[in-house]
């Protein structure tokens, strides 16, 4: 049995105007079973059933936060567990999906890199975070028009997959995405950087995990050989930009201090000199012995306004669903019997 989820858009098993009405049953109605896509006819239904499943999950929880978001947690066929974010926020409604269970990078703020890695998710339940969560909030899945590769794991280690995902999202008889909606959040791996901008049909946007100015202060927060150097992920940035035209995001988790000297504002700034960029500051989402917390909104606006008087373009981001543990990773890990075995 294979997951129909897996196979690019332009290869599922059926011909002309049958692939077509197949399409849209999986992707614009969103249907979960061969049984309901009552215009093919019932042989056709039966032999789809008996070749390929359509849910890649056993089961599905969430957990409501009071503003809004939403956290679904998957169990996987296998057993394993990782979850998505949807936050419907006026008219933007996005889901942060997982491209990984557990994670490798292991940032120590992270809830998620205290895991460890499990495995990686097949594209198919990457995509099938998308339709689950639209089915669950009792919505066509191409109401769902921002997603975010920054769930559970790091999609440039998962590469391959992550891109193939991608590709889903984005062809027009699959979720017909635009690429301005989509953008993948990377710890920063040159190679993969590099990688993703020569994926010419794609040109999604890109967010890097930079977290400091400084390699001892990028150290502490990444103590693992996923680690690479601040001027060579700032030279694949460059790179990225010079070839794809885009702004590049970066985000930068506001950790009391440890990152929010207000010097480390300034290198930040002397670092993006020249380069079209905007920098995310992301206040911590405190989880129980991380050994870390975030600075005070004080603290950020203070790293702020050094940012934004020297040009940067800087927003904060406003934390979403601290309440249902919606924040990266946390409530996977509070589950008895959640955390993958180690690889
Ligand atoms: N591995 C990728 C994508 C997943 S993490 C990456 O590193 O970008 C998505 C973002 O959430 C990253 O910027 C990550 O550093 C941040 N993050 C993870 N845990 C967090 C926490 N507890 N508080 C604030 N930001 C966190």
């Amino acid at each position: 049995m294979q997951l129909l989820l897996d196979l690019h858009p332009d290869r599922y098993p059926l011909e002309g105007f049958r692939q077509r009405q197949l399409l849209e049953w999986v992707f614009v109605q969103g249907v979960g079973t061969f049984g309901a896509m009552t215009n093919l006819p019932a042989e056709v239904r039966a032999d789809l059933a008996a070749r390929y499943t359509l849910n890649p999950f056993r089961e599905i929880e969430t957990v409501r936060s009071a503003d809004g978001s939403v956290k679904y947690l998957f169990t996987l066929l296998d057993g394993r567990q990782m979850e998505a974010v949807y936050m419907p926020y006026l008219d933007r409604k996005t889901i942060c999906v997982s491209t990984m269970v557990g994670c490798p990078a292991k940032c120590a703020f992270c809830a998620t890199g205290a895991m460890g890695f499990g495995r990686n998710l097949t594209p198919g339940e990457i995509v099938g975070q998308v339709l689950a969560v639209a089915g669950g909030e009792g919505l066509a899945p191409r109401e769902l028009r921002n997603l975010v590769f920054m769930g559970m794991g790091e999609p440039l280690l998962n590469y391959e997959h992550t891109m193939q995902a991608a590709r889903i999202l984005l062809h027009p008889q699959a979720l017909g995405m635009s690429k301005r909606r989509v953008t993948l959040s990377t710890v920063g791996l040159p190679k993969g950087i590099r990688r993703l901008a020569a994926e010419d049909d794609l040109g999604i946007k890109l967010a890097i995990s930079l977290h400091a100015p400084d390699e001892a202060t990028r150290q502490r927060i990444i103590p693992t050989g996923h680690r690479n150097s601040i001027a060579e992920i700032m030279a694949a940035a460059r790179e990225y930009q010079a070839v794809t035209g885009r702004r590049v995001t970066f985000e930068y988790s506001m950790l009391r201090g440890v990152n929010d000297h207000l010097w480390q504002a300034e290198e930040l700034a002397e670092l993006l000199r020249g380069l079209v960029s905007h920098v995310n500051l992301i206040p911590m989402n405190p989880w129980d012995g991380s050994g870390f917390e975030s600075s005070t909104e004080e603290e950020i606006q203070a790293f702020y306004d050094v940012l934004a008087g020297r040009g940067v373009d800087v927003s904060v981001r406003r934390s979403r669903g601290k309440d249902a543990g919606a924040a990266c990773g946390q409530l996977a890990l509070k589950r008895p019997g959640a955390a993958p075995a180690p690889a």
